[in-house]
Protein backbone atom coordinates (compact mmCIF):
# COMPACT_ATOMS: atom_id res chain seq x y z
CA UNK A 1 0.00 0.00 0.00
CA UNK A 2 1.68 3.72 -0.67
CA UNK A 3 2.28 5.38 1.79
CA UNK A 4 0.16 9.01 1.50
CA UNK A 5 1.84 12.40 1.24
CA UNK A 6 1.89 13.55 4.88
CA UNK A 7 3.49 10.39 6.32
CA UNK A 8 6.20 10.62 3.55
CA UNK A 9 6.84 13.86 4.48
CA UNK A 10 6.88 12.57 8.07
CA UNK A 11 9.38 10.21 7.70
CA UNK A 12 11.61 12.73 5.87
CA UNK A 13 11.51 14.85 8.60
CA UNK A 14 11.88 12.33 10.91
CA UNK A 15 14.92 10.70 8.92
CA UNK A 16 16.95 14.38 8.94
CA UNK A 17 15.94 14.73 12.91
CA UNK A 18 17.34 11.60 13.54
CA UNK A 19 20.49 11.09 11.52
CA UNK A 20 22.01 14.91 11.82
CA UNK A 21 20.31 16.37 14.76
CA UNK A 22 19.96 13.80 17.27
CA UNK A 23 23.38 12.62 20.08
CA UNK A 24 23.66 8.64 20.97
CA UNK A 25 24.12 7.44 24.38
CA UNK A 26 23.94 4.25 26.39
CA UNK A 27 22.38 2.80 29.53
CA UNK A 28 24.57 2.11 31.91
CA UNK A 29 22.78 0.94 34.58
CA UNK A 30 18.90 1.55 36.16
CA UNK A 31 17.79 1.48 39.68
CA UNK A 32 14.44 1.27 40.46
CA UNK A 33 13.22 3.40 44.11
CA UNK A 34 11.33 0.49 46.02
CA UNK A 35 7.86 1.12 46.62
CA UNK A 36 8.27 5.10 44.75
CA UNK A 37 7.79 5.89 41.22
CA UNK A 38 11.08 7.09 41.23
CA UNK A 39 14.14 5.97 38.56
CA UNK A 40 17.37 6.56 38.40
CA UNK A 41 19.22 6.24 34.89
CA UNK A 42 23.15 6.32 34.68
CA UNK A 43 24.13 7.35 31.27
CA UNK A 44 26.87 7.46 28.72
CA UNK A 45 26.93 10.43 26.67
CA UNK A 46 29.95 11.12 24.71
CA UNK A 47 28.61 13.98 22.97
CA UNK A 48 27.74 15.86 25.87
CA UNK A 49 29.85 18.83 26.61
CA UNK A 50 29.69 18.04 30.34
CA UNK A 51 32.76 20.95 30.92
CA UNK A 52 30.81 23.08 30.38
CA UNK A 53 27.74 22.88 32.29
CA UNK A 54 27.90 25.66 34.88
CA UNK A 55 24.58 26.28 35.37
CA UNK A 56 21.86 23.32 35.78
CA UNK A 57 21.14 21.61 32.62
CA UNK A 58 18.49 19.49 31.09
CA UNK A 59 18.92 16.98 28.39
CA UNK A 60 15.99 17.07 25.29
CA UNK A 61 15.37 13.12 24.90
CA UNK A 62 13.78 12.00 22.43
CA UNK A 63 11.24 9.28 24.11
CA UNK A 64 8.94 8.22 21.20
CA UNK A 65 8.69 8.90 17.54
CA UNK A 66 7.61 12.77 17.60
CA UNK A 67 8.05 12.79 21.04
CA UNK A 68 11.05 15.17 23.52
CA UNK A 69 11.15 15.21 26.78
CA UNK A 70 13.30 17.06 29.64
CA UNK A 71 14.98 15.26 32.22
CA UNK A 72 18.26 16.63 34.49
CA UNK A 73 21.65 15.16 34.93
CA UNK A 74 21.89 15.59 38.54
CA UNK A 75 25.76 14.34 38.72
CA UNK A 76 27.88 14.10 36.19
CA UNK A 77 31.56 13.34 35.44
CA UNK A 78 33.24 15.39 32.63
CA UNK A 79 36.06 12.89 32.45
CA UNK A 80 34.25 9.77 31.29
CA UNK A 81 31.10 11.57 30.00
CA UNK A 82 28.81 9.66 32.20
CA UNK A 83 25.44 11.24 34.25
CA UNK A 84 22.71 10.36 35.94
CA UNK A 85 18.82 10.96 35.85
CA UNK A 86 16.18 10.91 38.03
CA UNK A 87 12.61 10.27 36.74
CA UNK A 88 8.96 10.53 38.31
CA UNK A 89 7.30 7.39 36.16
CA UNK A 90 3.96 7.32 37.83
CA UNK A 91 1.66 8.23 35.15
CA UNK A 92 1.11 7.67 31.75
CA UNK A 93 2.97 9.55 29.11
CA UNK A 94 5.75 9.22 26.48
CA UNK A 95 8.40 10.14 28.61
CA UNK A 96 7.16 8.36 31.96
CA UNK A 97 7.10 5.27 29.33
CA UNK A 98 9.89 5.61 28.20
CA UNK A 99 12.07 5.79 31.41
CA UNK A 100 10.38 2.37 32.73
CA UNK A 101 10.75 0.48 29.23
CA UNK A 102 14.46 1.50 29.30
CA UNK A 103 17.22 -1.37 29.96
CA UNK A 104 20.85 -1.70 30.58
CA UNK A 105 23.41 -1.26 27.06
CA UNK A 106 20.28 0.14 24.97
CA UNK A 107 20.76 3.62 23.05
CA UNK A 108 19.43 6.70 23.90
CA UNK A 109 18.81 9.67 21.37
CA UNK A 110 18.63 13.29 22.54
CA UNK A 111 18.59 16.58 20.71
CA UNK A 112 20.41 19.15 22.88
CA UNK A 113 21.43 20.23 26.29
CA UNK A 114 19.94 23.60 27.83
CA UNK A 115 20.71 25.26 30.54
CA UNK A 116 17.86 26.28 32.59
CA UNK A 117 19.86 29.66 33.78
CA UNK A 118 19.67 28.72 37.33
CA UNK A 119 22.75 28.85 39.11
CA UNK A 120 22.57 29.66 42.59
CA UNK A 121 23.57 33.08 44.36
CA UNK A 122 26.97 33.30 45.51
CA UNK A 123 26.35 34.71 48.89
CA UNK A 124 22.74 34.28 49.74
CA UNK A 125 21.04 31.42 51.43
CA UNK A 126 19.44 29.00 48.93
CA UNK A 127 16.42 27.86 49.27
CA UNK A 128 15.23 25.12 46.46
CA UNK A 129 11.33 24.06 46.18
CA UNK A 130 10.25 21.32 44.03
CA UNK A 131 8.16 18.21 43.49
CA UNK A 132 9.39 14.63 42.31
CA UNK A 133 10.23 15.76 38.89
CA UNK A 134 12.74 18.78 40.06
CA UNK A 135 14.44 16.11 42.08
CA UNK A 136 17.63 16.12 39.95
CA UNK A 137 17.32 19.84 39.82
CA UNK A 138 17.26 20.10 43.55
CA UNK A 139 20.01 17.79 43.78
CA UNK A 140 22.31 19.57 41.05
CA UNK A 141 21.46 23.05 42.19
CA UNK A 142 22.68 22.02 45.88
CA UNK A 143 26.28 20.11 44.52
CA UNK A 144 26.79 24.12 43.08
CA UNK A 145 26.32 25.61 46.39
CA UNK A 146 29.34 25.80 48.19
CA UNK A 147 29.71 26.03 50.33
CA UNK A 148 26.50 23.48 50.87
CA UNK A 149 25.33 25.06 54.33
CA UNK A 150 23.78 27.61 52.25
CA UNK A 151 21.58 25.45 51.18
CA UNK A 152 17.98 24.61 52.35
CA UNK A 153 15.13 22.47 50.46
CA UNK A 154 11.83 21.78 50.75
CA UNK A 155 10.32 19.19 47.86
CA UNK A 156 6.24 17.92 47.34
CA UNK A 157 6.89 14.25 47.21
CA UNK A 158 4.12 11.44 46.36
CA UNK A 159 5.10 9.31 49.66
CA UNK A 160 6.83 8.73 53.00
CA UNK A 161 8.67 5.62 51.45
CA UNK A 162 10.07 8.28 48.94
CA UNK A 163 10.91 10.68 51.55
CA UNK A 164 12.69 7.96 53.39
CA UNK A 165 14.73 6.39 50.32
CA UNK A 166 15.94 10.00 49.46
CA UNK A 167 17.19 10.52 53.00
CA UNK A 168 19.37 7.64 52.67
CA UNK A 169 20.43 7.91 49.18
CA UNK A 170 21.97 11.05 49.18
CA UNK A 171 22.84 13.36 52.18
CA UNK A 172 20.76 16.18 52.63
CA UNK A 173 17.70 16.49 54.65
CA UNK A 174 15.04 18.45 52.82
CA UNK A 175 11.70 19.23 54.16
CA UNK A 176 9.34 16.84 53.03
CA UNK A 177 5.95 17.21 52.34
CA UNK A 178 3.22 14.93 51.16
CA UNK A 179 0.33 17.60 49.98
CA UNK A 180 0.80 20.87 48.05
CA UNK A 181 -0.82 22.96 51.21
CA UNK A 182 1.63 21.24 54.16
CA UNK A 183 4.42 23.03 51.64
CA UNK A 184 3.04 26.52 51.43
CA UNK A 185 2.61 26.63 55.38
CA UNK A 186 5.64 25.19 56.10
CA UNK A 187 7.13 28.11 53.57
CA UNK A 188 4.69 30.56 55.74
CA UNK A 189 6.38 29.78 58.64
CA UNK A 190 10.04 29.84 57.75
CA UNK A 191 11.56 33.37 58.37
CA UNK A 192 13.59 33.97 55.48
CA UNK A 193 15.74 37.28 54.96
CA UNK A 194 14.21 38.89 52.21
CA UNK A 195 17.47 41.12 51.23
CA UNK A 196 19.35 37.48 51.55
CA UNK A 197 17.98 34.80 50.25
CA UNK A 198 17.63 33.30 46.82
CA UNK A 199 14.55 30.88 46.11
CA UNK A 200 14.49 28.60 43.26
CA UNK A 201 11.24 27.40 41.77
CA UNK A 202 10.72 23.93 39.96
CA UNK A 203 8.21 21.11 38.99
CA UNK A 204 4.80 21.33 38.41
CA UNK A 205 3.43 24.74 37.02
CA UNK A 206 0.65 24.84 39.41
CA UNK A 207 2.77 24.54 41.94
CA UNK A 208 5.81 26.50 40.67
CA UNK A 209 3.05 29.84 40.19
CA UNK A 210 1.35 29.02 43.61
CA UNK A 211 5.20 29.18 45.58
CA UNK A 212 5.72 32.46 43.63
CA UNK A 213 2.40 34.19 44.42
CA UNK A 214 2.80 33.54 48.40
CA UNK A 215 6.57 34.32 48.49
CA UNK A 216 5.62 37.22 46.81
CA UNK A 217 3.32 38.03 49.74
CA UNK A 218 5.90 37.81 52.24
CA UNK A 219 7.62 40.45 50.55
CA UNK A 220 10.42 38.13 48.62
CA UNK A 221 12.04 39.71 45.23
CA UNK A 222 14.55 36.74 44.43
CA UNK A 223 12.75 34.37 43.00
CA UNK A 224 13.62 32.33 39.81
CA UNK A 225 11.11 29.91 38.66
CA UNK A 226 10.92 27.11 35.63
CA UNK A 227 7.79 25.16 35.44
CA UNK A 228 8.25 21.22 33.80
CA UNK A 229 5.02 20.08 33.09
CA UNK A 230 1.48 20.29 33.86
C1 LIG B 1 13.90 21.87 32.21
C2 LIG B 1 13.12 20.61 32.59
C3 LIG B 1 13.73 19.62 33.35
C4 LIG B 1 13.02 18.48 33.73
N1 LIG B 1 13.64 17.53 34.49
C5 LIG B 1 12.94 16.43 34.90
C6 LIG B 1 13.57 15.41 35.72
O1 LIG B 1 14.76 15.48 36.03
N2 LIG B 1 12.79 14.37 36.12
C7 LIG B 1 11.46 14.25 35.78
O2 LIG B 1 10.80 13.28 36.18
N3 LIG B 1 10.86 15.17 34.99
C8 LIG B 1 11.57 16.26 34.54
N4 LIG B 1 10.96 17.19 33.74
C9 LIG B 1 9.58 16.94 33.29
C10 LIG B 1 9.61 16.06 32.04
O3 LIG B 1 10.25 16.71 30.96
C11 LIG B 1 8.21 15.68 31.54
O4 LIG B 1 7.44 16.82 31.41
C12 LIG B 1 7.51 14.71 32.46
O5 LIG B 1 8.27 13.53 32.59
C13 LIG B 1 6.13 14.32 31.88
O6 LIG B 1 6.30 13.82 30.60
P1 LIG B 1 5.45 12.60 30.09
O7 LIG B 1 5.71 12.46 28.62
O8 LIG B 1 5.72 11.39 30.94
O9 LIG B 1 3.97 13.02 30.37
P2 LIG B 1 3.08 14.08 29.52
O10 LIG B 1 2.69 13.53 28.21
O11 LIG B 1 3.80 15.40 29.51
O12 LIG B 1 1.83 14.19 30.46
C14 LIG B 1 0.85 13.16 30.47
C15 LIG B 1 -0.14 13.43 31.60
O13 LIG B 1 0.50 13.17 32.87
C16 LIG B 1 0.51 14.35 33.65
N5 LIG B 1 1.82 14.36 34.31
C17 LIG B 1 3.01 14.66 33.75
N6 LIG B 1 4.00 14.52 34.66
C18 LIG B 1 3.40 14.10 35.80
C19 LIG B 1 3.87 13.77 37.11
N7 LIG B 1 5.17 13.82 37.41
N8 LIG B 1 2.97 13.39 38.04
C20 LIG B 1 1.66 13.30 37.74
N9 LIG B 1 1.13 13.61 36.53
C21 LIG B 1 2.00 13.99 35.59
C22 LIG B 1 0.31 15.52 32.70
O14 LIG B 1 -0.27 16.64 33.34
C23 LIG B 1 -0.61 14.90 31.66
O15 LIG B 1 -1.93 14.90 32.10
C24 LIG B 1 11.66 18.33 33.34
C25 LIG B 1 11.06 19.33 32.54
C26 LIG B 1 11.77 20.46 32.19
C27 LIG B 1 11.08 21.52 31.35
Amino acid sequence: MELSIARQFKNKVQNVINHRLLKQGKVLDIRYWPNSPLIEIDLHLPGAAMHQWSEVPAIKFNVGEWYFRDYTPFGWDAETSTCSLLIDAAHNGPGSCWAKSLTIGQTVQYLKTESTHQTPHGTHLVVALGDNTSLAHLLALRQMTLPAIRFTCAVLTDSAATGQLLKSYFPWSPALHLNEDALVNWLLTEQYCTDHTSFYLTGNKALVVRLRKVLKSLGHFNIKIKGFWG
